[in-house]
This record gives structure tokens, C-alpha cells and sequence, in this order.
């Protein structure tokens, strides 16, 4: 499968989830895709539109029948996972793809396919990153510090990505996506 596949990442509470989803409403044509997790909806969530919301069971299924096309736990013991055959069937389509996934994925979708397009979110500052994952509030303050440890991690490996987006302003980045993935405005 070859394609023109564009993996996003980035550290937690970036605004990874909102940058694409403002690309995807102007760029209908675009697939964003749908990944499974085993982690429980946060309130407004809806399964099949935010996440696939699978068991624990249901996700190794996944695994088993090579649904996946890459997958990883982020955050302890939480799995997420992208399914191929969404992927698969908009590639052949011709439909540019996006895969809005973590670091260990985004290395994964690389081996498997060598062209891929891969872009980190950063954000203005360290700072940001904090106030905005405690402003959120939807972790406990566990969740918080974990997703810090992995965010300091994942800003350290920024050099393995094609383009770095910074996420200052929302209208800014998001027309810099546009740019770097060759949609037009
Ligand atoms: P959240 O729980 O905040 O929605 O997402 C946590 C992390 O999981 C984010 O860094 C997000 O990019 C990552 N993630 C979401 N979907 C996938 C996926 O399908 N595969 C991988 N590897 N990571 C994912």
C-alpha cells in the first residue's frame, strides 16, 4: 500500500485532536482516521466518531486478524491502534489519509510505508502543555504527571518527523497542515 498518507503526532494536550479536526471540516475530501482504543469515552466522545471504544478483548481480535495497521499502548496500559481496512480502502480510492497517532505509531507506519508524510505538533511552550492538560480536566493528577513523563519523551525525538508544525495560533497551524500535506485552500 503506498498512498499519500500524512501521520500526525505530537506530546499530549498539544491540540493535535483540534488542529485536525478543523482540517477535516474544510477538507472534506480528506480521511481522518478512526482508531480503536481501550480506553473509556471522555464525556462528549461518540464511539465510531471520536474512537472505536473496544474492549480489551475486542482489541486483541484486532491484533489477531491483522486489523491493525499499527498500534501501541500510550499511556500505561492503554492500547490505540489504527484500522487498516478504512486506510486501505481510501488509498485505493485515491483520498489522502491522516493518521492522528503517537510517537510509536507514527514509527511503525514508517517502516511499513516508506512514503508516508510525518509532522509533530509542538507546542508555543512547555508551559502550554501543562495549562492545558490541567485547564482540560478529564485526567486525574496521576494521568497528568504520566502524560507529562511521555510528552517530555516525545519532544525529545521531534528530529525523527519530515516537518514540525508549532500550535500558537489554531488558524496559523492549521493552514501550515494545508500546506504541508498539498491540499488546497
Ligand atoms: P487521548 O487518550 O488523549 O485521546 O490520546 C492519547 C494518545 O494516543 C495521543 O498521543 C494520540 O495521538 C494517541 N493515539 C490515538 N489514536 C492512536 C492510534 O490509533 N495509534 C497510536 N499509536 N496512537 C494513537
Amino acid at each position: 500500500m503506498t498512498g499519500d498518507v500524512t501521520v500526525i503526532s505530537g506530546p499530549t494536550a498539544v491540540g493535535k485532536g483540534t488542529l485536525v479536526a478543523a482540517l477535516a471540516s474544510a477538507h472534506p475530501e480528506v480521511l481522518v482516521s478512526v482508531s480503536a482504543t481501550t480506553r473509556p469515552p471522555r464525556p462528549g466522545e461518540v464511539d465510531g466518531t471520536h474512537y472505536h471504544f473496544v474492549s480489551d478483548a475486542a482489541f486483541d481480535e484486532l491484533i489477531a486478524c491483522d486489523g491493525l495497521l499499527e498500534w501501541a499502548s500510550v499511556h500505561g496500559d492503554t492500547r490505540y491502534g489504527t484500522p487498516r481496512a478504512p486506510v486501505e480502502s481510501a488509498v485505493a480510492a485515491g483520498r489522502r489519509v491522516i493518521l492522528e497517532i503517537d510517537l510509536q505509531g507514527a514509527r511503525q507506519v514508517k517502516q511499513r510505508l516508506p512514503g508516508v508524510r510525518t509532522i509533530f505538533i509542538l507546542p508555543p511552550d512547555r508551559q502550554a502543555l501543562e495549562d492545558r492538560l490541567r485547564t482540560r480536566g478529564t485526567e486525574s493528577d496521576a494521568e497528568i504527571v504520566r502524560r507529562l513523563q511521555t510528552a517530555d519523551y516525545e519532544l525529545t525525538c521531534v528530529d525523527e518527523f519530515d516537518h514540525v508544525v508549532v500550535n500558537d495560533d489554531l488558524g496559523e497551524a492549521v493552514a501550515e497542515l494545508v500546506r504541508l500535506i498539498g491540499l488546497s485552500d
